[in-house]
């Protein structure tokens, strides 16, 4: 199989002002598509990983041949972690549900999940993301390094926050805060709260 960037499902300009257009359609036409054209060059030979969806191969790293694995981690990491990134982006949806009670639980208050996200974006050193997640049942916020990817370690993403540089420089420049603060109108909780009752199963 031949890996296909996958449209976003939306218009690059529908998540203005807080991601703006020019970044929006660099991201996902140069960028999401740099990953998924050198995905499909390091699987070139293989084909029995060509036959799997990229988050199976990233289920199993230990199925990667050693002379591909580190470039399949990086860009099948990259093809599958944007593709979760565009999919839980939306403006005007108020964070409500069940995720918002068990954030509440979790955390102590909405806030309080509010401030340690940003602080963990805010304090990624280098290029990376930070992710809220379900691991054995249990909500946390962590980071991955460049593409790696949290289903490598059997955690489910809920959100994520790509905090690349190219994820937000055109717009913001050096002010990641600014961008992370911004971000949190454009989460889309109806389908984190979707994701969350599906993992829940
Ligand atoms: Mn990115």
């Amino acid at each position: 199989m031949i890996y296909q960037l996958k449209p976003l499902g939306y218009a690059y300009d529908s998540l203005e002002p807080y991601i703006d257009k020019e970044t929006m359609e660099i991201h996902h036409s140069k960028h999401h598509q740099g990953y998924v054209n050198k995905l499909n060059l390091a699987l070139e030979k293989n084909l029995n990983l060509q036959e799997k969806p990229i988050s199976e191969i990233l289920k199993d790293l230990n199925s990667i041949p050693e002379n591909i694995r580190s470039s399949v981690m990086n860009n099948g990491g990259g093809v599958y972690n944007h593709d979760f990134f565009w999919s839980i982006l939306k403006k005007k949806i108020a964070p409500k549900g069940e995720i918002i009670e068990e954030l509440n639980k979790k955390f102590g208050s909405f806030e309080e999940f509010k401030n340690q996200f940003t602080n963990s974006a805010t304090t990624l050193f280098g290029s990376g993301w930070t992710w809220l997640v379900l691991e054995n049942n249990e909500l946390k916020i962590i980071q991955t390094k460049n593409q790696d990817s949290p289903i490598s370690k059997n955690q489910i993403p809920l959100i994520a926050i790509d905090v690349w540089e190219h994820a937000y420089y055109l717009k913001y420049q050096n002010k990641r805060p600014e961008y992370i603060e911004n971000f949190f109108n454009i989460i889309n909780w109806e389908k984190v709260n979707h994701l969350f009752l599906e993992s829940k199963k």
